[in-house]
């Protein structure tokens, strides 16, 4: 069975008496390389790493190509799709597995410690999605910071322009606070491009896929993560600005004056913007914000 063949797409579709709806983001691969391709991209990283049976957590199945390539290689696949729609679909094309749950939920909803705490024993965790392109950044955000410690790697195709910003360093690409956020847990690398000929319905842009390679335990030391967090935060706060002007509105307890001196004592020049600081400069500058009181 070929899941990707376009006409089968809109047999199955029409059947169901269901179509793709943007609302959720539905756009289905159609053609069966990309899909094969993810999967690969995805259990070969959890081979190079994993020890004990392997899951992967699908968010977004459709009505199941990525889903069934994934079933042929892992142990266990759970896939979480919001549309109801989807679900008798879903039963017959994947009817043939009994490694496969699919959970009718939205996963941005869901009570992630406590879902991915219940496998984390048994299971060695990869995350492996086409996202809904209408909420990547919170999809992987939520993946971070409420499974930190219990994922593998998280294996995504995102919009192109996202990817960049995901991978981006300070020396290249569109570095921003999500790309600092990201380096903190692990280590994103871009795979490949997706033409939108790969997609019904067509996207207007590129997608990418990339892999974020998640460390096992922290690498980086920092003494309050939520100050991390919010010194990125402020960094990027306002695009255009320096460093300096940007900390300065988003940290009101700190006088410019002080802020100056802190990013001198750092080895940065007072017109530095955020994107010229890596994850180390960032956890040594909360290190110094967070003794300011
Ligand atoms: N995996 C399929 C493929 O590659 O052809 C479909 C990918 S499509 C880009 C995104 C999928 O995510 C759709 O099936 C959509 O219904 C689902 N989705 C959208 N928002 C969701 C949410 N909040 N929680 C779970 N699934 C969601």
């Amino acid at each position: 069975m070929n899941l990707c063949d376009i006409g089968y797409v809109k047999r199955l579709m029409s059947r169901h008496q269901t179509g793709t709806k943007k609302s959720f983001g539905q756009n289905f691969l159609i053609n069966k390389q990309v899909p094969e391709a993810i999967a690969e991209a995805s259990y070969s990283y959890h081979l190079s790493r994993g020890q004990k049976k392997s899951l992967v957590v699908e968010i977004g199945p459709g009505i199941g190509c990525l889903t069934y390539e994934l079933a042929g290689c892992y142990d266990k696949v759970i896939a979480i799709e919001i549309d109801k729609t989807l679900l008798p679909i879903l039963d017959e094309t994947l009817g043939e597995f009994d490694n496969v749950e699919i959970i009718n939920n939205d996963f941005l909803k869901m009570n992630l410690e406590e879902f991915f705490g219940a496998y984390r024993e048994e299971y060695d965790i990869s995350v492996c999605a086409n996202l809904p392109y209408y909420i990547t950044t919170p999809i992987i955000m939520a993946l971070l910071e409420k499974a930190r410690g219990m994922l593998t790697s998280i294996t995504v195709m995102v919009q192109k322009e996202v990817a960049d910003r995901l991978c981006a360093t300070t020396k290249k690409g569109d570095y921003g606070a999500i790309t600092a956020s990201i380096a903190y847990y692990g280590e994103a690398k871009k795979l490949f491009d997706v033409s939108p000929d790969n997609f019904l319905p067509a996207p207007k842009v590129t997608s990418s896929v990339v892999r974020i390679e998640l460390y096992d335990k922290p690498k980086y030391k920092v003494n309050d993560e939520q100050m991390l967090f919010k010194t990125i935060q402020g960094a990027f706060s306002q695009r255009r600005k320096t460093l300096l002007n940007s900390l300065g509105t988003s940290l009101g307890n700190i006088s410019k004056e002080r802020l100056g001196e802190i990013i001198a004592e750092l080895g940065f020049d007072a017109s530095v913007r955020g994107e010229k600081l890596d994850i180390s400069d960032f956890c040594a500058l909360s290190d110094k914000l967070g003794e300011e009181k």
